[in-house]
């Protein structure tokens, strides 16, 4: 995370404090909601999204079918495709998930983007971003981090840090986030009725991708560190449920095939994005 200028800090240091010191006495459920607001605000009118209909109530109803088996805190929800052929993901604190048509595309079956879309509800239900925020309390990287949290952030330093955080401002999860964040997407793949096999499977389909076509992946790969043994793991997470029960579960749906086919066919997306 970038440090900010001294100008950005001499005029903004006001509204700075005022969000460090409600840091440092944690973050309520409001103020997540509203700083994910002012974020999702920000990343809306920085990167381009899809905006076809079709395409934006399939995204939100596969996205509301996993939230209605996991969400306790009765959330409101927001599922956006971005249109970036780069294959990407991330979780906005407060219930905004953003997935890009670069990772859409690779998924073969419904259940491989319901994996990623449980993986990234997962890091806003257990409030993985608010927690760094609340540790950073008052370092640099909490500026920085507050700063593309909040609209405090005008200035060319705060355009700046959202533009890096289209695709790593929510990054650097800890390993045992993303462990508990891949645990929680199979659970609650399950509990929605959908194979959880989509997790493990989505993951081999990045893998072999960065092998083939590493740029393509370098800001998820950023934000989600990803090896053979998060494939591993979630493969033994399966196993704790019995395979009869898995295997009865939905894997594809005639819906996912014309969603995905809907989305290729769209014009390519534009070139410049993060
Ligand atoms: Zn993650």
């Amino acid at each position: 995370m970038q440090t900010l200028p001294s100008t950005w800090r001499a005029s903004r240091g006001i509204a700075t404090l005022g969000v460090i010191a409600a840091a440092a006495c944690g973050i309520s459920q409001q103020q997540e909601v509203e700083l994910g607001a002012n974020t999702a605000a920000q990343v809306n009118a920085e990167l381009p999204l899809v905006r076809d209909a079709a395409l934006n109530n399939y995204m939100t109803s596969l996205g509301n079918q996993l939230v209605a088996a996991t969400d306790s805190r009765g959330l409101s929800w927001h599922f956006t495709i971005v249109d970036s052929r780069e294959i990407n993901a991330f979780a906005v604190p407060g219930g905004w998930v953003y997935v890009n048509r670069g990772l859409i595309e690779r998924a073969t079956t419904m259940s491989e983007l319901a994996g990623v879309l449980g993986h990234e509800i997962a890091h806003i239900t257990r409030r993985h971003s608010v927690q760094q925020i609340q540790q950073a309390q008052g370092a640099n990287v909490g500026v920085a981090l507050l700063c593309t949290l909040t609209s405090a952030c005008q200035s060319g330093a705060g355009q700046a840090a959202i533009n890096v955080g289209g695709s790593a401002l929510f990054a650097k999860f800890s390993r045992s986030d993303e462990a508990e964040a891949d645990a929680d997407a199979v659970a609650t793949t399950i509990r929605a009725g959908i194979s959880p096999e989509g997790v493990p499977s989505m993951f081999q389909i990045l893998l072999d991708e960065r092998k083939s076509n590493p740029d393509r992946l370098s800001a998820f790969f950023a934000s989600h560190p990803l090896e053979e043994e998060r494939i591993e793991m979630t493969r033994a997470e399966i196993a704790r449920h019995p395979a009869s029960q898995v295997q009865r579960l939905t894997r594809d749906t005639p819906a996912f095939q014309s969603f995905r086919r809907r989305l290729m066919s769209l014009p390519p997306s534009p070139k410049t994005t993060r």
